[in-house]
């Protein structure tokens, strides 16, 4: 292609609100064959909220919140602003603020642990319980299968090393997430899902999405290991997400693309900013790529 050509993709590609970071990011978006999506945030709408919560020890929701809501309040964890919100319509008129947490720790990946009230709480996935020595009982264990079967994702509260709850927290597809596999698909675009999210709940949603190959529990490295592995396979290779935990794949990958909603780092780190968040806009970037350097089929 002509340098006016990539002067017109990139500015057509402007219009619609899809930033291209220079020639060498367009060309290679003319070339993929496979697309690594980030779940929460990219795939779904990143909006996470609390939709059920199943009590396992004898005690009153109103208290048990207030734990989970001292040791989440700390955390800026989407999941933990979620969880902050919903325990307020447990919240005592009279006390206007949670109580104080001590010996705060934040878990990147696996959740929070806190003191609150002199009992040490800890919410979070089971790997968090599991590394606590913390043991998850059979009634835990099937809360857990049937709230990931059905696409949430099961936290789990303990207080003193006893599970006594596990949170449902649903984050859905964004609209429109299943036919742009789809389209991906018909045009020999191969999609991979990559999260931090456990195995049950990753496998639902990509279900739901129509992908068949899934990594979860994959920390940063991971997710950029994964875009590698495909590279060597042969794959051109796309990742779309939005976190600071997507920068290393952004930056593997042939082409970084950033959801326009994410985080700062995820933009920088990316080749192509899709402004308006939709994923309708991976389309629209790639043919365009197409199209500027004549690969049209
Ligand atoms: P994602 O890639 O889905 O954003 P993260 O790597 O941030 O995932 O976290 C992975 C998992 O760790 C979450 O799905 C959740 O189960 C657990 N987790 C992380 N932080 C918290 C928190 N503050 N409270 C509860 N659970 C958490
Ligand atoms: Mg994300």
């Amino acid at each position: 292609a002509t340098p006016t050509a990539v002067m017109v993709g990139t500015g057509v590609g402007a219009t619609h609100g899809v930033l291209i970071k220079g020639g060498q990011a367009l060309e290679s978006a003319s070339k993929v064959n496979c697309i690594v999506f980030d779940k929460t945030g990219t795939l779904t709408l990143g909006k996470p909220m609390v939709v059920n919560t199943r009590l396992l020890q004898k005690m009153a929701l109103k208290d048990f919140f207030v734990f989970v809501a001292a040791a989440e309040v700390n955390s800026e964890h989407p999941i933990a602003k979620a969880i902050v919100e919903h325990a307020k319509k447990f919240k005592d008129e009279q006390n206007p603020s949670w109580p104080e947490a001590s010996n705060f720790v934040s878990i990147s990946g696996h959740g929070v642990k806190a003191i609150v009230q002199n009992k040490e709480i800890m919410v979070g996935n089971k790997k968090l319980m599991l590394d606590h020595n913390i043991s998850i009982a059979v009634e835990a264990a099937e809360v857990l299968a049937e709230v990931e079967g059905i696409a949430q994702t099961g936290i789990l509260v303990s207080i003193d090393r006893e599970i006594a709850g596990v949170l449902a927290v649903s984050d859905p597809l964004k609209p429109g997430a299943n036919e742009v596999v789809s389209i991906l698909k018909s045009m020999k675009i191969r999609g991979i899902m990559v999260t931090g999210d456990n195995w049950g709940t990753a496998n639902s949603i990509a279900r739901q999405v129509g992908i068949e190959t899934v990594i979860a529990e994959a920390q940063p490295e991971a997710k950029a290991n994964k875009v590698n592995d495909l590279q060597n396979c042969g794959y051109t290779v796309a990742m779309v997400g939005d976190g600071i935990n997507d920068s290393p794949a952004l930056v593997a990958a042939d082409v970084g693309m950033a959801i326009g909603a994410g985080t700062d780092i995820a933009i920088e780190a990316a080749d192509i900013v899709l402004v308006k968040s939709n994923l309708e806009d991976i389309i629209l970037a790639i043919d365009l790529a197409k199209k500027t350097f004549y690969r049209i089929r």
